[in-house]
């Protein structure tokens, strides 16, 4: 078990070390200007309009695709980062993205690196209705990401989906309408030391006046000319180099806008025409996401997580432990991480869990362990983790906290409540302890002394009336040394 552990970290390393290096190629696949937008944007009074100061949310469905082996899943954890980011980039436009599931995991190499054919094959296969459908992949065809209006569906990159990535929102606003503010240039290099030409690939090429940007490029008069179809810095003042409009007119274009191809770093918005439109997107063309949810609150973990098992620096037996914490309000998801490296580098578990518990199964590593949690709920996801917390793994006979005491054992498992629980006992000399019974909330809900003799003995101790659940039966000496057990009461 311990090699297979120790190959198992190998390989993860390893995949480390390989994720990151592709570049796409491109940063978006989506070229196109949709027929509905020219429509809405000939006459906008024609369409249903947002109500300024109320927040839509939309169900988002995320699907995570890994190779048919298993692995490659973009990260639970970077998965609740790019989603806080996501709804932090909407926040302004007040739309708000939530899940109605859990992640949707896929195996399949195809899906995983595919051509735009694999990946409609892909979100044919898998779109969730009435849903914005989000697939994270290592390659999509090339692209950072990009909107498929077919199956309606967009694909990101994992390594374009970091939290200071906006991709994301990028593609969204395609989905919900949105064209680049260059639409036209795609593919096309622009010559910035003369004049753009009127037309570029058929479109009409915006002047800088605005003379002509309700029907030139994306049709909004409230992005500025654009003509950068390749990725590009900002300069410190958010703009691009120089470029030369039709008429002749110097300009440098502006990187502040989600939709432009400015790094991540550059951009931070959508115009007040944009988010209008994506608005009237949502209610005239895509009223099946309105389902009118009531948002949970967001979470609360004033006053920081609080460990309840294992007791901070107890040792416990290999085999399975249960690691619990008390809830944090509002929270209705954990995503839990388990290392045995204090700095958590590299994860031995990690899992998303519904309860405030999670146990885990076959430990074998005789180290100690370290975890920490990240609470959220299908509403927020911009949590920060728990402190990590630490406990020590050592085989079953070397685990005794109590050195005088030889074997502990409590029955019977499950005990019933108001019943008896028996403590078996062996021990090299005579001292007392204090029995008690604990919740995992760390309340103490009996106390009991028992004096001990050298040698096997056996107690009874009387349950209380307690709801089914896990408790602890802690034994304690006057060192203040102590062994833990855990009671299934059921
Ligand atoms: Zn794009």
């Amino acid at each position: 078990m311990k090699k297979l552990i120790l190959g198992s970290f190998c390989l993860l390393f390893f995949s480390l070390i390989l994720e990151g290096q592709k570049q796409p190629e491109s940063y978006c696949g989506y070229h196109e200007k949709s027929e509905w937008l020219t429509q809405y944007q000939q006459n906008p009074d024609a369409f249903l309009k947002r109500k300024s100061g109320a927040i839509t949310y939309l169900p988002m469905a995320v699907h995570l695709v890994g190779k048919d082996d298993g692995t490659g899943h973009f990260p639970p954890r970077q998965v609740l980062d790019a989603l806080c980011t996501l709804n932090s980039d909407f926040e302004d436009s007040e739309i708000q993205f939530y899940l109605e599931d859990e992640f949707n995991y896929l195996n399949n190499d195809a899906w995983y690196e595919h051509d735009f054919r694999g990946g409609r094959d892909m979100m044919v296969q898998n779109n969730v209705p009435a849903n914005i459908n989000s697939y994270f992949v290592d390659d999509p065809a090339g692209n950072c990401g990009y909107y498929s209006p077919g199956p309606d569906a967009l694909a990101n990159a994992k390594s374009c989906s970091g939290i200071n990535d906006h991709t994301w929102a990028h593609e969204v606003g395609h989905l919900l309408s949105l064209p680049h503010p260059f639409v036209g240039w795609e593919g096309t290099d622009v010559n910035g030391n003369q004049p753009a030409p009127i037309r570029v690939n058929g479109n009409l090429v915006e002047f800088l006046d605005g003379s002509n940007c309700s029907n030139a490029a994306d049709g909004f008069c409230d992005t500025k000319a654009d003509y950068l179809s390749a990725r590009w810095n900002c300069t410190g003042d958010g703009e691009s180099r120089e470029l030369i409009d039709p008429k002749g007119e110097s300009f440098r274009v502006d990187g502040s806008l989600f939709m432009s191809y400015a790094n991540d770093a550059c951009s931070s918005r959508f115009s007040d025409d944009q988010t209008d439109a994506m608005h009237a997107n949502v209610l005239n063309r895509r009223p099946e996401l309105l389902k009118n949810p009531t948002p949970l609150a967001s979470i609360d973990t004033e006053g920081g997580v609080q460990p309840l098992t294992p007791v901070a620096g107890e040792t416990v037996s290999t085999g399975e432990v249960l690691i619990s914490w008390e809830p944090v309000k509002n929270a209705t998801h954990y995503y839990i991480e388990v290392s045995v490296f204090p700095n958590m580098a590299v994860l031995f578990e990690r899992e998303i869990v519904t309860a405030n518990e999670f146990l885990m199964k076959e430990i074998s590593f005789e180290r100690p362990h370290f975890w920490r949690i990240r609470p959220f709920n299908y509403f927020d996801f911009c949590t920060s983790y728990s402190d990590i917390f630490t406990f020590n793994v050592a085989t079953a006979s070397s685990t005794k906290t109590i050195e005088a005491i030889e074997s502990f054992v409590v029955s019977p498992v499950p005990a019933e409540s108001g019943n008896d629980l028996l403590i078996q006992l062996t021990t090299d000399e005579s001292f007392s302890v204090n029995s008690s019974l604990i919740s995992l909330t760390g309340q103490v809900l009996k106390t009991e002394n028992l004096e001990l003799n050298a040698g096997q003995q056996q107690f009874k101790f009387g349950l209380p009336n307690v709801p089914n659940g896990i408790y602890l039966l802690s034994l304690q000496n006057e060192k203040g040394e102590r062994m833990i057990k855990r009671v299934v009461v059921n």
